[in-house]
């Protein structure tokens, strides 16, 4: 799903800038691949509760995660992978 820059910078700003899942500080122009393959604090946007679960896109949904976090935890729902919880 393409998301504008609108609302990825509102993603981003709901945690401060920071991985949802492990605090980590993100780049905000380095989402996707926007910075480059090997830029730091790269993120992409994670839903909460999976699509495969029901979940929406709505806002409240989607997190800004960094790329570790959101392709680590695969199927599971970020809300219950996320070891401090969104
Ligand atoms: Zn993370």
């Amino acid at each position: 799903m393409a998301y504008t820059d609108e609302t990825l910078r509102n993603i981003y700003y709901k945690t401060s800038g920071y991985c949802a899942c492990c605090r980590k500080k993100l780049a905000l122009t380095n989402y996707g691949y926007r910075g480059g393959r090997f830029a730091k604090g790269r993120w992409e946007v994670a839903h909460g509760t999976a699509r495969a679960s029901g979940g929406s896109d709505d806002f409240a949904n989607l997190w800004a995660m960094c790329l570790p976090c959101n392709r680590g935890m695969g199927a599971v729902d970020a809300n219950r992978w996320c070891r401090f919880g969104l």
